[in-house]
């Protein structure tokens, strides 16, 4: 095994394989990485006479072991049963108790916690709700409220101006980020609630790009890719592509007759109707105009020829009411099965010549388009014209 694999396996133990487990690890990585610097730079200001020793000492042996503590039990998978599985709240209350310890301890030194200070909050800010950040402003207020009384308390207060300058500063720094962390939760809502929005456009024009408005089937673009995906599903399972073309009979003169409206109401029956017909697993949609396609699934010529049937028959006992008037409408249907291998185009051809024919033989009937099928076919439906 190379170095790079080997150093990848090593991280991939350490860090888990879990993506979440990944995230949560490297956030805690991170937060131990600065606490560990800040610790050695506290014992080297306590080396250097600043602070005392023996304090320090204490402080840094119980910041590492609870820091040991707390990556056990987030790589262990333990606090996956807590509601914060990467122990945060945890871990910045922990971080800023032991800053205002640190202030306490640190002596003149004590001037960095207030940096210190500002990057714990820093890392709560962005994920953090306003209750939390709330939470957690008044947890450091009492920490350093009380660490301040200590240090004037103990008399271990320097230059008393100094000592009300880093109060001033801890307080700034408090104030300052809660501001921020309240933007940046003002910020996230607005951002969540245009992505949702979003999400929601998508989704409508998604619909509107593959469906029809008035009678709510899918459109010819759509059909055009199902037919294609079909043809493919049927060239695997040796099974035949049944395609048939539905266009309503005389149509123009229920327009001309009784108005468009009327001639909307009766689209949107037609495809209700030959809905309510046809199984699940049949696909109608609008070709066009009064013109519509249907892919009759996993079925052959006979369940073919008597489910259009069934449609025909249904189109005719339909009775509309478009405004008032009762109207009757009928349909004229052209079917063809696929022959393997054939694109989807011939098939649909020869559904249309077949319809052509429907028309021409005087409409409200069924006309099967047999070629490679065709004996079988007209086995099947016989009483029925082919072409
Ligand atoms: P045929 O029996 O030969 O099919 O005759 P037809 O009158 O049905 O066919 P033709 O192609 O002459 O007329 C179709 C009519 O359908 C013309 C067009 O105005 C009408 N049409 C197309 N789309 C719509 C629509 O969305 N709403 C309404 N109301 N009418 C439509
Ligand atoms: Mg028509
Ligand atoms: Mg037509």
């Amino acid at each position: 095994m190379g170095l790079g694999a080997r150093c990848k396996a090593g991280i991939n133990s350490l860090m888990g394989a879990d993506p979440h487990m990944r995230i949560r690890m490297s956030m805690a990585a991170v937060a131990s990485f600065l606490m560990l610097g800040c610790a050695a730079l506290v014992n080297l200001l306590a080396l250097a006479g600043l602070a005392r020793q023996d304090l320090v000492r204490w402080w840094t042996a119980v910041t590492l072991v609870v820091l040991c503590v707390v990556l056990g039990l987030i790589r262990s998978g333990w606090s996956q049963r807590l509601r914060d599985p990467a122990l945060t709240q945890f871990q910045i209350r922990y971080a800023l108790a032991c800053n205002a310890v640190g202030y306490v301890i640190l002596g003149e030194a004590r001037g960095i916690t207030p940096v210190i200070l500002s990057l714990i909050l820093m890392f709560g800010i962005f994920g953090m709700s306003i209750r939390q950040m709330t939470i957690n402003m008044v947890f450091a207020l009492v920490s350093f409220g009380t660490a301040i009384a200590v240090v004037f308390w103990l008399g271990l207060a320097g230059n008393p101006l100094v000592e009300i300058a880093y109060a001033v500063m801890i307080f700034l720094v408090l104030v300052g980020s809660t501001f921020i962390a309240i933007r940046m939760q003002h910020i996230r809502r607005h951002l969540t609630q245009q992505k949702r929005a979003l999400t929601v456009a998508l989704e409508q024009i998604g619909h509107l790009a593959t469906h029809d408005e008035l009678t709510g089937l899918i459109n010819r673009r759509r059909m055009a890719e199902l037919m294609e995906a079909e043809r493919q599903r049927c060239q695997r399972g040796r099974r035949p592509l049944v395609l048939a073309l539905l266009d309503l009979d005389h149509f123009k003169l229920v327009n001309d007759q009784h108005g468009h409206a009327a001639g909307d109401e009766v689209l949107r029956s037609f495809a209700a109707c030959v809905q309510g017909v046809l199984r699940n697993t049949d696909v109608l949609a609008r070709w066009g105009g009064e013109e519509f396609m249907l892919i009759l699934h996993d079925t052959d010529a006979r369940g073919a020829a008597q489910l259009l049937e069934r449609v025909r028959a249904s189109v005719e006992g339909m009775e509309i009411d478009a405004g008032g008037s009762l109207l009757r409408v009928t349909v004229s249907i052209g079917q063809a099965l696929g022959v393997p291998g054939e694109p989807v185009e011939c098939t649909l051809e020869r559904a249309d010549q077949a319809l052509y024919r429907a028309k021409e033989s005087g409409r409200n009937r069924v006309v099967h388009h047999g070629e490679a099928h065709e004996e079988t076919a007209q086995a099947v439906v016989g009483q029925w014209p082919y072409i």
